[in-house]
């Protein structure tokens, strides 16, 4: 199945001279939607035999990461923008284009050992998944693999990842 083709351009957004990759219309597709986490899903499982957690970033590894834990019968762990979340968290800053963002995760929301992998729908510079990558050393967990609906190949985001699998469905 051609995913690029559910996959919408729209040209300088959420700034001029950014071409940004729009999964709603991917999202919104019934048949399209079904196969990417189907396909995502079987690449994980092919990573490791037992993920026992998949964390997903605020948002939209919200909305790939817990379909995909579901299949794999893993747990879902959400890591959140700075506030989100009620209980103690750990926290990890790091570098936008133009200042400092932070990432929390609840401090208790995993068993540390515990096998890992990260789902985002896209990694462009790589900066967020290294992030969540910190976070998950943090919390003493396993990290065994990352999870990626697009790739941005030219931004050379996965040097800045640790060497475990690097899945990507679509690549630019
Ligand atoms: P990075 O930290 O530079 O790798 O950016 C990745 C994060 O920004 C992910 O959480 C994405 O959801 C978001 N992002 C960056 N560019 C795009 C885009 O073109 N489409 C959708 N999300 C994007």
């Amino acid at each position: 199945m051609d995913l690029k083709s559910l996959i919408r351009d729209i040209p300088d957004f959420p700034k001029p001279g950014i071409l940004f990759r729009d999964v709603t219309t991917l999202l919104s597709d019934p048949v399209g939607l079904r196969y990417t986490i189907d396909l995502l899903a079987q690449k994980c499982s092919e990573i490791e035999l037992e993920v026992d957690y998949i964390i997903g970033m605020e948002s939209r590894g919200f909305i790939f990461g817990a379909p995909v834990a579901y299949k794999l019968g893993a747990g879902f762990i959400p890591v959140r923008k700075k506030g989100k979340l009620p209980a103690a968290v750990h926290a990890i800053e790091y570098q936008l284009e133009y200042g400092i963002d932070t990432l929390e995760v609840h401090q208790d929301a995993l068993v540390p050992g515990s096998k890992v992998l990260i789902v985002d729908d896209l990694i462009a510079t790589g900066g967020t998944a290294e992030a969540t990558a910190k976070l998950v050393q943090k919390i003493e967990c396993e990290l065994v693999g990352f999870g990626f609906i697009i790739e941005l190949r030219d931004l050379q985001g996965r040097k800045h990842l640790p060497d475990v699998p690097i899945i990507s469905l679509v690549e630019y």
